[in-house]
């Protein structure tokens, strides 16, 4: 069952797209670790999960729609066998919300089975679906992913006439010359984990858009997943990020890596530190805690008022609300309660709870903030839904006023790279100005964080090192080149490939 909007109402957020996990482990049992590192991305994808297993020869797949451990018990994990597992948690956006768009993949191909687990969004994917279709590749879903899944399997001859051989002048396998085939035709954000007979191979595309890391698991596992946060889990130790343009693979001789396809530029999605990603996630080396707090701090310097307390909406927001209080001195607080299960249920609200929907999720702490003048951080507002019914909240629990801060810039464009982020007409900073928005929202004031300054909080961790960051969503300079149809209101699109820090 899709998880829509109208049975979210409480949300305001922007959806990753997919979480993607791999294990490589002799005498593990890794179907059910596989298992565990989707539960700790649950919140990367919420509305199906998979996971394909692979013993050298044969492979086993069991998938469905839901939470993870909806689709999952002892009975279905006991017949993933094998050393070899990749896993995936799905939201959709290319290709609609049903079993058959679920994934990994899992095809037979002339050189035995392939898995995919895709993170991220093929800006070309119409193109390459219909040269699929004339070269009579048939496809069951319309899903990106698949498309993948089918060039990996099937490359024209075209594709395949570059270097057999990596730089230090040992042979690619099969798999890595068809890896990197593919990567000189897709256009986009992709982090891949494939499963084959040869091994476990994770992939990044070149400019590193979606996250992707490698762990080491023991004396011989190993462990590819979307967020550090899912290595821990299962005890695996961080090794490093898979590096942009980068193609390892796992087997039992370790870890090989050559470049699939090289690009001087970097655009990981920035949003990844702002919302995405778990607390606990290290991303380029560096806290996602952190930047949060640093977000807040950033946040204070360019946006400080008056007031009593400083209260984040939980969670994410939360440690952007401790950074704010960390630079003004303004103590911080709980505000609210959080029902920490309410996107787990299905049952729609009738007309008078829809109305007071934020109620489901939220509860306010009134003797903290009874008499008080409140600077409540959040995040993002990506429709504005919720950020109203916050303040009413607020108010009704006593707040004398009630400041809102947002450690994000305004949202103004959407995302083609794997996060749905609505389009242009429903995106409230697209459409209302800052202080449009205060009113409907009947804040005190509000304020954003600048696109400068929530390039500067990202980078303080960072050290100087090089590292580009996609902020179109925020800016409307996309890293990549938007064919115009994907576009909902033409007339609006910004400039196509045009380049933003
Ligand atoms: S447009 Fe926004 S959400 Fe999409 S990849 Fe770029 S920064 Fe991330």
């Amino acid at each position: 069952m899709q998880i829509s909007d109208e049975m979210k109402p409480y949300e305001d957020k922007p959806r990753e797209e997919c979480g993607v996990y791999g294990v490589y482990a002799r005498g593990r049992d890794v179907a059910r670790l596989t298992f565990f590192g989707l539960f700790a991305l649950q919140h990367r994808g919420q509305e199906g999960a998979g996971i394909v297993t692979c013993d050298g020869e044969v492979a086993w797949v069991h998938k469905g729609m839901g939470l993870v451990p909806q689709i999952f018990d002892e009975e279905s994990l006991r017949p993933l066998r094998g050393h070899i597992a990749i896993g995936h948690n799905r939201y959709s956006t290319t290709g609609g919300s049903n079993f058959r768009n679920t994934s990994p993949y899992l095809i037979e191909s002339i050189d035995g089975p392939l898995g995919v687990s895709h993170n991220g969004n093929l800006t070309n994917t119409f193109a390459l679906r219909t040269m699929l279709l004339k070269r009579g590749v048939g496809l069951s879903s319309t899903t990106d992913s698949e498309v993948i899944t089918q060039m990996l399997a099937a490359p024209p001859e075209t594709w395949l006439d570059g270097d057999l051989m990596d730089v230090d002048g040992d042979y690619l396998d099969v798999w890595q010359h068809r890896i990197k085939a593919v990567m000189q035709v897709a256009e986009g954000a992709y982090s891949l984990t494939l499963l084959t007979r040869n091994g476990l191979y994770g992939v990044r595309d070149p400019l590193g858009m979606r996250p992707l890391c490698l762990g080491k698991l023991g004396d011989q596992g190993w462990v590819l997943a979307s967020e550090s946060c899912a290595l821990t889990t299962i005890g695996a130790e961080f090794v490093r990020d898979v590096e942009p343009g980068e193609i390892v693979k796992i087997d039992d001789d370790g870890v090989h890596s050559i470049i699939g396809k090289q690009s001087e530029r970097r655009a990981m999605c920035i949003f990844e530190y702002v919302y995405f990603a778990r607390p606990d996630t290290h991303l380029e080396g560096q806290s996602v805690h952190a930047v949060r707090q640093q977000l807040g701090r950033q946040l204070a310097i360019e946006s400080h008022v008056d007031a009593d307390i400083v209260i984040g909406v939980p969670d994410s927001a939360i440690p952007g609300a401790i950074g704010y209080s960390q630079q003004t001195g303004v103590p911080f607080t709980e505000g609210f309660t959080k029902n920490r299960y309410i996107g787990r249920t299905f049952i729609q609200p009738d007309d008078q709870l829809r109305k007071d929907s934020v109620k489901l999720k939220l509860n306010t702490l009134s003797d903290n903030l009874r008499g008080k003048r409140v600077i409540v951080v959040d995040d993002s507002i990506v429709r504005g839904n919720t950020s109203g019914p916050i303040v009413s909240l607020l108010r009704s629990a006593g707040a004398t006023e009630v400041h809102m801060r947002i450690s994000s810039p305004p949202i103004k464009h959407p995302c083609f790279m794997g996060v749905d982020m609505a389009t242009h007409k429903q995106l409230i900073a697209y459409n209302l100005s800052v202080e449009e928005i205060r009113q409907r929202i009947g804040a005190d004031t509000l304020q954003y964080l600048s696109i400068d300054g929530l390039q500067k909080a990202v980078m303080a961790g960072l050290r100087g090192k090089e590292h580009g960051h996609c902020n179109a969503c925020f800016s409307g300079k996309y890293p990549v080149a938007i064919p115009q149809w994907l576009f909902e209101d033409e007339a609006d699109a910004p400039v196509i490939g045009a380049w933003g820090q």
